[in-house]
This record gives structure tokens, sequence and C-alpha cells, in this order.
């Protein structure tokens, strides 16, 4: 690794210049209504995120430009959708939903891969009123019908195949369901009893729309946690949201006008729907959408030949990035790269580094929860980075590290590096604004102005976050409270290492111990003398006390849709308890 911990931005990292540039001077300046006034005024007063994303661009003559660029897959062409097109395509949606009789706050599903017809549901569906939950494609029948009738569904789009895969079976368990809208796979027409076509009805409806009078607290979109800790959560966000997603558009992922933008993540997780959708369209920019999975050559091929300047991924992207090897990366040149951004896991500092030094750009941290509806604490092109860390508080975010007392109340850490539990003083727009059906649960997650994130972590004295771990994950071991990324990010420094997963494992005398599951790059293969070199690198690099007693080999780790390693299964297995919920659970990985 190198050896500097800080990576200093230089004139080369900033091929632009960024949207701002003084952090201290931009949190005091900050305000939630400065950014209301850019995001303009609805002309029937009203707000919509729908009319925000995108009539207003079409309104100020901006119409022609490209919203999204579908890219090729099998038989199916590129295709560019401008947000002329794109409004006119979620005016008829939203017509369509009219002629149905579904309206304001009624539930509408969407269940297809990154299709134009997504979002031209996504948005129809705001325009209308109608709160709208997108799924991944990926889903089982069962994990979509227990969403479906938690949200109490009406509608449901989606295609004709993967209806009579995953839905037609289990239709009459989903009482609330009163129409399933079909997507013919084929392009053609689709005939399947008690459905609608929905190519047919987007043809016979009206090309214009009055939006549904909403503010900015109704209801808009119903996401689902990822699964991590737990059975996923359905957490409800507001129009109003879309201040925030405006607002961290410009600071964290530094949109400017002429980007060509990349957001990896599939819109049945959160961030596909907030970063892959509405924050580029807030700011006007055109985004790539790729139908496809992962695939490394295929993701350097787009990078490269698309000509990405910003891009949003995963860090179980980066390290499966990684894993394929620099060579592939360094086959193809990214001149017009400028931005790397990444959320969803810590983002252990070798993959920063991997990142400078494979691609010539750092990668930026930042966290999030489904929750908080949009990025709060991030690495941003106007700081230095610390690898390892999240990087600091957004201007219109603040955050601390609180202690929970017993009688309730909070202890507000005072003391850099103190440890404690991530809070955030309730205030941005985009905080969820309930647990569907589940009141006392999201009553919980708040002691007074705070709403407390259930994840552990750390502030330095220059304000930066480090993360700990979740609160569910940490392991306590002979009297030490011990973080699983600081043992996973140790693992990693090691060149066989591409992934690691740490639990505690109930242990006698130490209470719990430390047991790491790695996975090896290319080149590696498991055995004795490797897990022995393993368990010696990690007691030089952590001492004996937090270092892992065990190390297993696993050619895959358990990890949800959204990519995130299930620590939880990897514990539940090795004890022999049961798995829980794992309805997001990547098929494939974890055996
Ligand atoms: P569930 O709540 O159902 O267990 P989840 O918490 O994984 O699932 P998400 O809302 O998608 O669902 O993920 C948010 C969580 O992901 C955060 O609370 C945090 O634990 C983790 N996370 C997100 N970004 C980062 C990051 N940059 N560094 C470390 N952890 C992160
Ligand atoms: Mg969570």
């Amino acid at each position: 690794m190198d050896p500097s911990p800080v990576i200093h931005k230089t004139a080369a990292d900033l091929r632009v210049a960024p949207n701002f540039s003084d952090y201290e001077a931009e949190r005091r300046r900050f305000s939630w209504d400065a950014v209301s006034r850019a995001l303009g005024v609805q002309p029937d007063g009203g707000l919509n995120i729908a009319w925000q994303a995108l009539d207003r661009h079409v309104a100020s003559g901006a119409g022609d430009k490209v919203a999204f660029r579908f890219l090729a897959l099998d038989e199916v062409p590129q295709r560019d959708v401008t947000y002329a097109e794109l409004t006119r395509l979620a005016n008829r949606f939203c017509n369509v939903l009219r002629e149905l009789g579904v309206g304001r706050g009624d539930r509408v599903f969407i269940l297809t891969g990154r299709i134009p017809e997504l979002y031209a549901t996504l948005f129809g569906s705001l325009k209308n009123g109608s709160v709208v939950s997108p799924l991944f494609s990926a889903f089982g029948p069962e994990p979509i019908a227990t969403r479906l009738n938690l949200g109490a569904g009406a509608v449901l789009v989606t295609t004709d195949t993967l209806f009579t895969r995953k839905v037609a079976a289990w239709r009459d368990r989903m009482p609330d369901l009163k129409h399933v809208l079909l997507v013919g796979e084929g392009g053609g027409p689709t005939c399947i009893p008690d459905t609608l076509d929905f190519g047919a009805m987007m043809q016979r409806a009206p090309d214009a729309c009055e939006i549904t009078p909403t503010t900015g607290e109704d209801m808009a979109l119903l996401h689902f946690t990822s699964g991590t800790t737990g059975t996923p959560k359905g957490a409800v966000h507001v129009h109003g949201a879309a201040a925030t997603h405006w607002a961290t558009g410009r600071y964290a992922l530094d949109l400017h006008p002429d980007d060509l933008y990349w957001c990896t993540a599939d819109p049945g997780w959160v961030t596909g729907t907030s970063y892959g959708a509405v924050a580029p369209l807030l700011h006007g920019i055109t985004s790539i959408v790729d139908p496809s999975e992962f695939d490394a050559e295929r993701w350097y091929g787009i990078l490269h030949s698309q000509g990405v300047s910003v891009w949003y991924t995963a860090p179980t992207a980066i390290r499966m990035l990684m894993k394929a090897g620099a060579e592939a990366a360094k086959a193809r040149s990214y001149p017009h790269l400028r931005f790397i951004a990444s959320v969803g896991e810590p983002l252990n500092p070798e993959a920063v580094w991997w990142g400078k030094n494979t691609l010539g750009l750092p990668i930026h941290d930042n966290w999030w929860q489904t929750e908080t509806g949009g990025i709060m604490i991030a690495n941003t092109p106007a700081f230095d980075i610390k690898p390892g860390s999240m990087g600091r508080p957004l201007p219109g975010v603040e955050a601390s590290v609180v202690q929970r007392k017993e009688d309730g109340t909070l202890e507000l850490a005072e003391t850099p590096d103190a440890e404690g539990e991530l809070a955030l003083r309730r205030g941005w727009p985009s905080m969820f604004r309930a647990y569907l059906n589940d009141e006392t649960r999201y009553r919980k997650c708040f002691a007074g102005d705070w709403y407390l994130t259930g994840d552990l972590a750390r502030r330095d004295a220059d304000g930066y976050y480090w993360f700990i771990g979740r609160l569910d994950d940490v392991i306590k071991s002979a009297g030490h409270l011990i973080g699983p990324f600081e043992v996973e990010s140790a693992l990693m420094e090691h060149p066989a290492v591409a992934e690691a997963g740490v639990i505690g494992k109930p242990d006698p005398v130490a209470g719990e111990v430390v047991k790491a599951f790695v996975s090896l790059n290319k080149g590696f293969e498991p055995g004795e003398a490797l897990r022995l070199e393993l368990l010696g690198h990690a007691r030089s690099r952590l001492g004996a006390a937090v270092a892992p007693k065990e190390i297993a080999f696993q050619a895959e780790l358990p990890r949800t849709r959204s990519g995130k390693i299930m620590r939880r299964l990897l514990k539940a297995r090795e004890l022999g308890l049961p798995e829980g919920d794992t309805s997001t659970l990547e098929t494939g990985s974890g055996s």
C-alpha cells in the first residue's frame, strides 16, 4: 500500500473546477431554502419530483438533451431517450393510471430490468401522486409477494416473462393488487389473461397531463432496505426529498451540466433510484443505463467508449474489478473519467488506492442509508481523501457520534476519535418519514432531534468519519470492541485476498473470537500455508487481540443484491443457526 495516509488533491485529480472548494465556507453559506429556490417553483404551486426532474428542463428549452442512454443488450439496440421524450412517456403513464382509476397515494410497484418503461412508470406514477416502489427483477416470487403485500401494491408493472415466471402463481395471494401491466419482452403486444398490455395502453394515452397537486410532504417512494442485518424494512420517502438529491448530486458527485454520468446501481436498491434516476435528472445531465449485469470487460468498455465522466458504483463492484486484474483496466484509456464515487459498504483503503493507481483517480467513498434517502457523509473533490474514511458531512447535514444513555438521552462525543453510534440531526429533506406499518421501530430510531443510524463510527480531529461496523456486527472479544471493517481491511491488504467477511464466534473464555472468511484473488489457491500466512499478516497488522483466530476460505461470500456482505449469514451458517430472511441474497453467492 502507498505509505501516505492522505491523498492530496492535485490539478490532475480535478479535471474541472469542483462545484465547491471551501468546505467550511460552503457549510456556513448553505441553506435548504436556497436549494429549493434553485429547483424552481412549479407553476401550479405544487412540489413534485417528476416536475423538478423532467418538466422543468423541457420548459427551459432543454427538452432535446438526452436524459438516458440505454445501452444495447442482445438484440435490443442502444436507445437515447431525451428529456422531452421521457416527459411525454411519464405523462402517458400518468394518464394510464388515471384511466385505471389509480390515484393519489395508491401504490405502484415496478418489476422490470433497467428498460425505458421502468423510468416512464417511475415518473408517471409520481406525476399522478401515486407512490412508487421499484423492486429488483432478480427477486424470486416470495420476496416480490411479501413486499407487494406489505406495501399494499395496487398496480404492478412488469414484463410478460417475469410475470409468468414469478408472479402468476402467486397472484391470488396478493389481495390488494388490482392491475398488472405487462411490457412485452419481444417488443410486441402481450395477451396473458387478467393482465393489461403496457404498450397498448401507453399508445392510447394522451401526451399531456396535469400533475396531481402534491406537496413536499406527500409520500412519493417506498424503498426496501437491503436486508443485510435482517428482514428488509420499507422506508417511506416524500417529494421534498429531491432537494437532498440535487444538493448531494452537486456536492458529493460533483455533477456538471456536460457530464456523462453512470450510476451502476439498479433502481431496486435506493441508490439506483436516488442517484441512478432522480439526482442526474434534477441536474439535467445525461446518464448511461446498462441493462446488463456486472462484467469487468463490459464495464471497462463502457467507461472507455461512452466517455463516462462521473461514475458512481459500489465497493463490491470495485473489488470484483480488482479481482479481474489490473491488465483488464489498463487495456483501455479513460480520458473523460474525472470523478469516481462509491457507496454501500465500507471501502477499504486498498480499493481507494487501486483507483488512483489503476484508473488514475482515487475512489471517493460516501455513506448513507435507505433511511436517509440521500448521501449524508462523503469524500468530495473539494477536500483531501483519507483512504478508509467515509469523508465529512455534506453541507446541510449535521452528524455526530453519540452514546445512548440508560435513560434514553444521548451524550454527544466532544473529543476527537471517540467511538459511538453515528447520528444525524433531523432536518435534511430526504429523511424517511416512516417504516411502513412499523411506527414503533421508526420511533426507536430517534432520540430528541437526532436520528440514530445503527452504525458505529469514529470522528477524527479533522472532522472525518470512520466506519467501525454496524451495531449488530460488532464483536466483543476479551474486553475489546472490534469492528469487522478494520479486520477485513487489514486482510484485504494482502495480495491474495479479494474480499473478507468477519464475524464474532462465541467462545467460553473470550466471549467471542474473531473469525474471518476470505475469497481469493486470481492466481492464489487456498491451502494451509496461505492460511497461516494470512493469520500472521493479520496479527502483525492488528495485534493478537484483534486479529482473527480462525480463517476459512470461500470462493464467494454471501452478499445482498446490492452487493453487501451478509455477515449474519456467515455467522448463522458457522453456528448452524437458522438463516433468517434470505430474500435479498444474491443467488449463486455464499456456497
Ligand atoms: P438492512 O437495514 O435491511 O439490514 P442495509 O442497512 O444494508 O440493510 P441499506 O440502507 O442499503 O440497507 O444500507 C445502508 C447501510 O450500508 C449503512 O447503514 C451502512 O451500514 C452501510 N454503508 C453504506 N455506505 C457505507 C460506507 N460508505 N461505508 C460503510 N458502510 C456503509
Ligand atoms: Mg440498514
